[in-house]
């Protein structure tokens, strides 16, 4: 028997894996001292513990520790690699290139910045949720100081080309951001490798505890300066004041360690399970997947369900399966997702689209279930739809 609601929305967040809440206890009770406070044994138990978990998050992404600047998470992060380069940087240009398809921390930034005399260029992307690197090329002007673009989408699992891309940058001599996010932990992501100058972390997405993330900052091949957003004590080499969160630094490192365990064994076990829902689905007809198929993380699907409204499917299942339609509820109205208009979708297939995120914790019995759930409600939606009903009978005709 599957136990329901079935989690699919892992994209949103993760539950903590045991471990690192086990990891994280010792350090609410016992060991609860400031990583600051350098005169007693508690300050030094603690920044230990701290400059391990440095070491863990380092690790991960081919950095050294130093490198690592912890922050509340994956926004700070994106608020400080932005806003702390644009300051930095001001005598060499106000220009910043980033991509429609971004997530909403890194696209409000730069409309605050925008307001403060930047000039930003906000890429298009291809059907297939790319960016084109000769539009990004051609977007480098002697102004141009920094270059976001995202790893992985988190609405559809689309990875961008960052290794095309950082040899632009390296080439231009454009400093490179990418809001790793989605993609960190979940395949492998080495900053040399890759190119990548300044990257986003986040505990929450990869099994850590939520208000925990990093900003990695390159060090060397260049040095990178940014200007703290947050001023204080002088934490973090002076880059993001404010005592240490040590419990969700410790959980985090130690989800960075066993992230860091499973990546390949993951990918192809996740892989095989969304291709097995994948597949069922799409077997439904008029199922379409949204972004690319080739680039893509292992665990996500984004499928548009055509001649069912998605907020009308999700009432249908989500006693049962907790997925997102990856569309932003304003107040008034319920907007399609910003991400599939970019990649082009029609406003009926923007409308009924469903994200599923596997995770660590799924099963093959679980998507058996999902799949059973979510046909038995798109096959009883789509009976009711009078549009679909026309639609049918003019084929016949
Ligand atoms: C979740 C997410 C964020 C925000 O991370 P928080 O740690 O929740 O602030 C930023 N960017 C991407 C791509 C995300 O998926």
């Amino acid at each position: 028997m599957v136990k329901s609601p079935v989690y699919l929305d892992n994209n949103s967040t993760t539950p903590c894996d045991p471990q690192v809440v086990e990891s994280m206890l010792p350090y609410f009770t016992e060991n609860y001292g400031n990583s600051a406070s350098q005169t007693h044994s508690f300050g030094w138990v603690a920044k230990e513990a701290v400059d391990h978990a440095r070491e863990q998050v380092a690790r991960l992404i081919g950095a050294i520790p130093e490198e690592v600047v912890f922050t509340s998470g994956a926004t700070e992060a994106d608020n400080l690699a932005i806003k702390g380069v644009f300051e930095a940087y001001k005598m060499k240009g106000n220009h910043i290139i980033t991509v429609e398809t971004e997530h909403k921390a890194v696209l409000d930034t730069c409309r605050h910045l925008e307001k403060q005399g930047a000039s930003i260029t906000y890429l298009k992307v291809a059907s297939n949720g790319r960016i084109n690197l000769e539009e990004l090329e051609a977007a480098i002007c002697p102004e141009t100081v920094l270059i976001a673009v995202m790893y992985a989408n988190n609405e559809t699992g689309t990875l961008q080309p960052v290794q095309e891309i950082s040899e632009i940058a390296r080439r231009r001599r454009v400093l490179f951001f990418s809001d790793a996010a989605q993609a960190a932990g979940k395949i492998d992501l080495d900053v040399d490798r890759d190119g990548i100058d300044l990257l986003a972390l986040s505990a929450h997405k990869m099994y850590g505890p939520k208000g925990i993330g990093a900003l990695y900052v390159r060090r060397r091949n260049p040095r990178v300066t940014l200007i703290s957003q947050m001023d204080g004590g002088g934490h973090e080499r002076n880059r993001r004041s404010g005592t240490l969160n040590v419990p969700a630094i410790v959980g985090f490192g130690k989800a960075c360690e066993l992230a860091g365990q499973q990546i390949e064994a993951e990918q192809v076990r996740l892989g095989l399970l969304r291709n097995r829902l994948e597949t069922s689905l799409i077997g439904l007809g008029d199922v379409y997947v949204n972004g690319s198929t080739m680039h893509r993380l292992a665990h996500v699907s984004n499928l548009s369900f055509n001649f069912v409204r998605n907020e009308v499917l999700l009432t249908s299942i989500n006693k049962n399966v907790a997925v997102s339609s990856g569309s932003a509820c304003t107040s008034a109205s319920i907007e399609p997702s910003y991400v599939l208009k970019a990649l082009g979708l029609e406003d009926n297939l923007a409308y009924s689209s469903l994200r599923f995120a596997l995770g660590r914790f799924t099963t093959e019995e679980e998507i058996d279930y999902v799949v059973r759930e979510v046909s038995n409600a798109v096959r009883l939606l789509r009976e009711m739809n009078p549009e679909l009903a026309e639609v049918m009978i003019n084929k016949e005709i």
